[in-house]
């Protein structure tokens, strides 16, 4: 019996409600804040990750699906979802176009990780794109959208960590203070630290192992170290999120796990989900388009997990009730009435009211259990008398209330109880 690959989860029929509700609140939110979908490729050239995600990243120095396909070339698996909108954008020439570029996406994406919860190798993510607009504006408007998805949701209990870890400018001093303060410590350190140490110290800040971490608590805060425009950038996102209505803590630790952030980083966090706290993680990318060979557009977004997200719901009591079984389903007693109730059937489906009848040969008795085990709405039993009479008694499951209707008055009988 071949399994299903390590880290990856089906969607079995019965949980498929949770993902439509989950879907449909985020288009609902994006929507109305006037953001459009994109879809792009599952797999891009590897490229593509490596300078546009970064390669001093978790993600591209070990947890990328990257493969030769038949005709050589490397390709990968998306890491995430930033780096395949930026491209597009670039490559249809969109900068040229109507801006501010507002885009939304759901992608399931791959990274070759230690799998537990809330950690997957195929995981999933709705993610918004704001790009050309570089005021704090903007930052605002993705903050609150996020914002307003997790509400949406109904949770109450994530917190909103905002940080900026400034520009090109005023990291350089930044990153000068963290050489200082982490080479004496270094030894203490993991090996990965030790090389983010002479590519990126930032990266330290990020990291997962707990001697790491308690070293990294001590180390200095690029909010001490950020130039007037970038604070002033800050203060004007903070004053924007209070005067929407948006809670926040500022959390120095935050700097985020890719590398083409700049000025404002956020996560929305939840301790309901366990060791996988973050659920939603985004912030400004100013020079990741840039880098990728456009002309500079400034650029803001997030991504957030849709596997946390549902353990969060989960936690926090948010998840929505199941979905029903058919609206209404026929049992058939006899070859006759079985026919009849194929084709009563077809009708309703014509008139927009789900319905099924029995393709397993089984007897009334059975097919009733069915229809009640699937939490089919109405049933309706027909038979020799039925047929004659051409009007059947109609149960409504929920009240267990039965009434006789005729055949031709199936469907609006239905309409109106529903
Ligand atoms: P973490 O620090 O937990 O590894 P990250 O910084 O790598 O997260 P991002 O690249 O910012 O995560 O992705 C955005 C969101 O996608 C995360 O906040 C999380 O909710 C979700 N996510 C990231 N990696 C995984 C994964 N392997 N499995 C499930 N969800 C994930
Ligand atoms: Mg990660």
């Amino acid at each position: 019996m071949i399994q299903i690959p390590k880290g990856c989860k089906d969607v079995l029929p019965s949980q498929a409600y949770l993902w439509q509700y989950l879907e449909a609140r985020a288009r609902e939110t994006a929507q109305a804040y006037a953001f459009r979908e994109i879809r792009t490729p599952v797999f891009e050239h590897t490229e593509l990750f490596s300078r546009g995600v970064g390669d001093t990243t978790d993600i591209v120095n070990k947890e990328m699906y990257t493969f030769l396909d038949k005709g050589g070339r490397s390709v990968t698996l998306r890491p995430e979802g930033t780096a395949g909108v930026a491209r597009a954008f670039i490559e249809h020439g969109l900068a040229g176009g109507v801006l501010p570029f507002k885009a939304y996406y759901f992608i399931s994406a791959f990274r070759y990780e230690r799998p537990q919860a809330g950690r997957l190798r195929e995981f999933h993510q709705f993610g918004c794109e704001l790009y050309g607009a570089a005021g704090a504006e903007a930052d605002a408007e993705a903050i609150s959208l996020a914002d307003a998805f997790l509400k949406n949701l109904g949770l109450k209990k994530v917190e909103l960590h905002i940080n900026s870890i400034g520009c090109k400018t005023c990291r350089a001093r930044y990153h000068q203070a963290l050489r200082e303060y982490f080479a004496p410590r270094l030894s203490q350190m993991c090996e990965d630290c030790r090389t983010r140490f002479e590519k990126n110290p930032m990266r330290i800040l990020d990291c997962k192992v707990e001697g790491c971490k308690q070293i990294a608590a001590g180390a200095p805060r690029m909010l001490d170290y950020l130039c007037d425009d970038c604070r002033e950038h800050f203060g004007q996102v903070k004053s924007l999120l209070t005067s929407a209505g948006v809670a926040y803590t500022v959390d120095p630790s935050i700097v985020r796990g890719l590398d083409y952030y700049s000025r404002t980083v956020f996560e929305f966090v939840s301790d309901a989900a366990g060791a996988q706290g973050t659920v939603l993680g985004g912030g400004r990318y100013d020079t990741l388009l840039e880098q990728m060979g456009s002309k500079p557009v400034p650029a803001v977004g997030f991504a957030a997990g849709m596997e946390r997200l549902l353990l969060v719901m989960e936690a926090e009591n948010c998840l929505p009730p199941a979905d029903m079984g058919a609206m209404c389903y026929l049992a058939g007693m006899d070859a006759s009435s079985r026919a009849k109730a194929f084709l009563l059937a077809q009708q309703l489906r014509g008139a927009g009211i789900s319905c099924e009848t029995d393709l397993m040969e089984r007897s009334v008795k059975a097919q009733f259990k069915y229809a009640d085990k699937t939490g089919a709405r109405f049933v309706a039993v027909l038979g020799e008398r039925e047929l004659e009479e051409g009007a059947a008694e109609v149960k409504d499951m929920r009240t267990s209330s039965s009434e006789r209707v005729k055949f031709g008055e199936l469907a609006e009988y239905i309409k109106r109880r529903i």
